[in-house]
């Protein structure tokens, strides 16, 4: 019987599938041979098969070597449900006790046992060595091969004591899986597990169902993503945040907006965080919001979306991620929200770092905010990113080629990088030759004389973003690249060289939207709507008659910004009134009803349509540190004191105590007044806003005549605001 047919056989007995994916039989008849092999193939492709067939049909035991407990658990399970024999394969990691792994070796030493997956902690265990030099091994498999590269997205120390381990153990044929295919991975973990001779399997990285997009990341990215997600009510989803603070804060948001979300982060107990992980994957709720703590091993085949809500630290990262949408072949939305300065707070991080690690971090930014803010098609850059060429014109399933970007002729430009380049010997990064094109005298280009040369400044004509632009697109388009060894320095590629001889047409994209700083403002306010200037001025006549006839000043029933924000938003009911800035509880029932309700009129007589489904109801905002001063009041804790316990300057802990009492909570403070204040002073100031027609507090100052310090008016001003309004 030839080969084919009695490999495909086998896979049918063991697996229950009919054919091989993709290259999966070269690889196992490579293995099966005998020798090192490299394995690159993306998530989903199918690479734990490529080990788990050759060890059923090798004699001895395989050793994998996997990163995650969860995962291990996961693939052992897997493995049993193919075969009778529970002994077939077993793992050993931190999680079994004595019992346990002494039914592990008994299994393994009778022969029974066929794959044993280790954690790369526990194979560095002296008597976990000790037992595996005494039997026989098939062939040792490291999955999630990243891991051992600080290039990689998951780089785990521990993944580099692999080989000589190994070496200890016993050397066998090493097949080594990873779905991370940058060129410099590849090249750090051959090396690392010294299998530079290994033969290399490198599938397609293109996920044609995929469809990429990358929106700026404004203002209103919460209520963006919320439209989203209702829009594809019923469809599961992750959401991608990086910080374990804002996992919990979205989370808590979208369940605010009634959206079926749950939290995960490794912050959270590992009961909590699988109880959640079970939950997505039974469909219990829709989206996960998530750290990429969540990911590794997560195999639901119909994930339908992937939100960065911010971008990830590496295009590695990224493409791992957006790669969990989609598995099942069927549609993947792959949307990311980008702002350039989300990537300078990364970098910011990195500081303190030691420096080899920050320039690589940096590296890895750059790259990711190229693919963000290119006007290539996303396919041609990520697969790039990957060392794939991709040949189609017009991908048809990502943002920039279905919405192409205004993009200028810049063959002068490139060949000017290039010039450069070259004059300088291909010995510096993007940065030096930008700063040298440009004519900046920095320190280093004195220090080498290159400020003497003709080719310095160049470049004057143009600014620093697009000589940035010209030399990341320039990289994309293949005319120069990146040493790998010495990484980012600038090498001319072939196609720059003949470029140079003769220049044809470069297109690049010179600005673009991502660099604006956008200010930040509460999602409450209602993002960019307009106020309605009619319904503005029927609240405010409200105020007034409201005002009168309850004897408090208008300021102390709603604030401007308040009734703002309702002629914004239009909320009506008394819920939807809570989540205008400034109206607490307390509020919305006091003053509230005959708001909503004129609202209400307004909106049925002008058939208004209200973007209240669009908008954000944030969750009820008593952060602790508001909580923790109201009970400190209670106690009745000194002021000043309470500010120094909490860090904060004294005014600033007035400035948390006016948004407590402005949104309609009650505090009382006259122990601390009455303390620091004459009674007839603190009187005075009181009857001052009684009367006035504001609360505004250099009107106060000026009109009380500079007899009051401006803290003293504030604390008056919130007894004042707490006693009348609250
Ligand atoms: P990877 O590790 O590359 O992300 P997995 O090994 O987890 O991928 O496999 C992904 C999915 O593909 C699994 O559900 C697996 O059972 C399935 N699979 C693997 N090989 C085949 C095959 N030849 N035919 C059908 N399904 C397969
Ligand atoms: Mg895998
Ligand atoms: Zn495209």
């Amino acid at each position: 019987m030839p080969k084919k047919d009695y490999l495909a056989e086998k896979l049918k007995v063991y697996f229950g599938f009919d054919s091989f994916k993709g290259n999966q039989k070269e690889i196992i008849e490579n293995v099966l041979d005998g020798n090192d092999t490299f394995v690159l193939m993306p998530t989903g492709g199918g690479k734990s098969l490529c080990y788990q067939l050759p060890s059923l049909m090798m004699e001895g035991t395989a050793i994998v070597i996997s990163p995650l407990i969860a995962l291990m658990k996961n693939q052992v399970d897997a493995m049993r449900n193919f075969s009778e024999e529970d002994g077939i394969a077993h793992f050993i990691n931190s999680s079994l006790n004595k019992t346990a792994i002494d039914q592990v070796k008994e299994d393994i030493l009778s022969g029974r046992t066929k794959l044993l997956y280790v954690a790369p902690e526990s194979l560095t265990k002296e008597e976990n060595v000790d037992f595996l030099r005494q039997i026989k091994i098939s062939f040792y498999a490291v999955d999630e091969a990243h891991c051992i590269s600080e290039w990689g997205h998951d780089f785990r120390p521990e993944y580099r004591r692999i080989r000589p381990i190994i070496n200890e153990i016993g050397k066998r044929p090493l097949i080594a899986l990873t779905a991370t295919a940058t060129p410099k991975v590849q090249h750090d973990i051959q090396k690392n597990l010294g299998m530079v001779d290994a033969t290399v399997f490198k599938s397609s990285f293109n996920r044609s169902n995929l469809y990429y997009e990358v929106r700026p990341k404004g203002v209103n990215v919460d209520r963006d993503i919320i439209k989203y997600i209702k829009a594809n009510e019923g469809k599961s989803g992750i959401v991608y945040c990086l910080s374990r603070k804002k996992v919990e804060e979205f989370s808590d948001i979208l369940k605010a907006n009634g959206i079926k979300a749950l939290a995960y982060h490794a912050g959270m107990d590992s009961q909590q965080r699988s109880a959640n992980q079970d939950a997505f994957l039974m469909e219990e709720v829709d989206v996960i919001v998530a750290t990429i703590a969540f990911g590794m091993g997560i195999d639901k085949p119909d994930v339908r979306y992937v939100i960065h809500y911010d971008m990830p630290k590496s295009l590695e990262g990224y493409y791992q991620e957006t790669g969990r949408s989609g598995r099942d072949g069927g549609e993947g939305h792959c949307l990311a929200f980008y702002a350039y300065k989300d990537l300078q707070k990364l970098e910011k991080f990195m500081q303190g770092k030691p420096v080899a690690e920050q320039e690589i971090g940096k590296q890895l930014l750059l790259e990711t905010a190229a693919y963000a803010e290119s006007a290539l098609c996303r396919r041609i850059v990520l697969l790039h990113y990957f060392g794939e060429g991709y040949q189609e014109e017009n991908c048809g399933s990502c943002d920039n080629c279905l919405n192409p970007k205004k993009q200028v002729e810049a063959k002068e430009l490139l060949g000017t990088v290039l010039e450069a380049v070259t004059t300088l010997k291909e010995k510096f990064k993007t940065e030096y030759i930008v700063h040298f094109l440009l004519g900046n005298e920095t320190s280093e280009i004195q220090s080498y004389k290159h400020n003497e040369l003709e080719l310095f400044g160049a470049g004057q004509d143009e600014d620093e973003k697009t000589w940035n632009a010209v030399i990341r697109q320039a990289l994309i388009a293949g005319y120069l690249t990146k040493d790998i060894e010495n990484y980012g320095l600038l090498k001319m590629a072939e196609a720059g060289k003949a470029f140079m001889k003769k220049p044809v047409s470069f297109k690049i994209i010179k600005d673009n939207e991502f660099e604006e700083e956008v200010e930040e403002v509460p999602v409450r306010g209602g993002g960019s709507c307009a106020v309605d200037p009619v319904l503005y001025s029927i609240m405010k006549d409200l105020r007034k008659k409201l005002s009168k006839r309850l004897e408090v000043p208008p300021f102390v029933i709603f604030q401007d910004p308040s009734l703002e924000a309702m002629a914004t938003t239009y909320p009506i009911t008394l819920d939807e009134l809570q989540n205008i800035p400034g109206v607490g509880a307390g509020k919305a029932k006091r003053y509230g009803k005959e708001f909503v309700e004129l609202i209400k009129r307004h909106v049925e007589e002008n058939e208004i349509e209200r973007p209240e489904d669009l908008r954000v109801r944030t969750v009820a905002n008593k952060s602790k540190l508001k909580v923790s001063i109201i009970q400190r009041i209670d106690r009745k804790v000194a002021l000043d004191e309470i500010a120094l316990t909490n860090g904060l300057e004294f005014s600033e802990l007035l400035d948390e105590l006016e948004a407590i009492v402005y949104s309609g909570t009650r505090i009382n403070i006259d122990y601390f007044v009455n303390d620091v204040m004459d009674e007839d002073h603190i009187e005075d100031v009181y009857e001052y806003f009684k009367d006035s027609e504001t609360d505004d507090l250099e009107e106060a100052i000026e009109e009380l005549g500079g007899d009051y310090t401006e803290e003293e008016i504030r604390l008056v001003r919130i007894k004042f605001l707490s006693e009348m309004a609250n």
